[in-house]
């Protein structure tokens, strides 16, 4: 970190507890990235805001993660600060919306598992979608995340989000939001949301949730440092796994970067690769899809850093 950067961290390090130089490979579910200059994990909204409002005075750049799991960092880090939401949690709210459908309130930081686990405990149908995903509620709404079965544009409600430019929090309704595969169009933090949910049968709700986090294990390797799928899958035709597979790629190795064995649109970190190692097999993937399949492959995995 820059010598001229001392001012920034003492004055960030008065708001909140503030780590310097810390590997993000601690924060990421690839365990790959450099050294964060400041990071930050922020314990409610209003220190969020107050560190928020002083980086913008300060002109520092500011970087998001949640539960880090669909992010590649690169080895040499992140200039700035980076803030980590996974501990803006909150107790799960719930209202009647009508004798079908429940709004819950939920926190950015929440993670997906716990929303799911409430779900069920209360007999609310729609996210079954989202049985093992990975990651908090903030980075599973940025990203759209979903399965063939549902994504969270199909549930959200409405966004309460902190203004990056009047650093003021605000509300978003569904109809003001632009969602597309894997995508939400947003440069605001999301802090919270509602997310509306129908009551339905506990044991068909249950035998879902066991029957997509079935199929997941067992075509996933989750058990791998990933973040996930890597590749978005083409709009129409073969999926991004299978056209990776048709290809011939599966085990495909740079240093301790492979394509997974079990799930082609998986690129597994089997040791110590760094992220050179997985954008350079990324760009060996899609050399060979297109060469073969005449298909451009687009990166689902967010890349961060410099
Ligand atoms: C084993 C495994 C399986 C997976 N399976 C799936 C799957 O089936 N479907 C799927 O869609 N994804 C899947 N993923 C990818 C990933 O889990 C999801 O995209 C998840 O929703 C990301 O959440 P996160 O909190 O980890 O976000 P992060 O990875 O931390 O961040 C993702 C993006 O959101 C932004 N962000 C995070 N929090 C906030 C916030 N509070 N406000 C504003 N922006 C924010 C970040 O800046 C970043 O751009 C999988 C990943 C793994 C490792």
């Amino acid at each position: 970190m820059a010598t001229t950067d001392n001012t920034a961290f003492s004055t960030l390090a008065q708001i909140s507890d503030l780590l310097r130089d810390e590997p993000l490979k601690k924060y990421t579910s690839f365990k790959i990235g450099g050294p964060a200059d400041l990071l930050a994990l922020p314990n409610d909204k209003q220190e969020l805001q107050r560190l928020l409002k002083k980086a913008v005075e300060l002109k520092i750049p500011v970087t998001l993660f949640g539960g880090g799991t669909n992010l590649l960092v690169s080895d040499n880090g992140i200039r700035g600060l980076v803030i980590i939401t996974r501990q803006l949690t909150s107790e799960i709210g719930m209202t009647q919306t009508d004798s079908h459908k429940k709004t819950i309130c939920v926190a950015a930081g929440d993670r997906l598992s716990t929303v799911c686990r409430f779900a069920i405990n209360h007999s609310l149908s729609g996210l079954e979608f989202a049985a093992g995903v990975p990651g908090t509620i903030g980075g599973a709404i940025m990203m759209n995340a979903g399965t063939p079965s549902g994504e969270m544009s199909g549930i959200v409600d409405a966004i309460k989000v902190l203004d990056r430019k009047t650093v003021a929090f605000k509300t978003i309704e569904k109809k003001d939001l632009n969602f597309s595969y894997r995508k939400l169009d947003l440069t605001d933090i999301i802090v919270g949301a509602t997310l509306t949910l129908k009551k339905a049968s506990l044991e068909k709700i249950a035998k879902n949730f066991e029957q997509t986090l079935q199929q997941k294990n067992t075509t996933q390797p989750v058990s791998v440092a990933s973040a996930g799928c890597f590749f978005k899958n083409p709009v129409s035709g073969k999926s991004a796994g299978e056209l990776i597979d048709q290809a011939g790629l599966k085990g495909a190795k740079i240093n301790d970067a492979m394509v997974s064995q079990s799930h082609a649109n998986f690129i597994v970190n089997i040791n110590n690769a760094t992220c050179k190692d997985i954008l350079l097999l990324k760009q060996h993937v899609q050399e060979i899809v297109f060469n073969k399949f005449h298909i451009k492959l687009e990166t689902e995995v967010r890349v961060e850093g410099e």
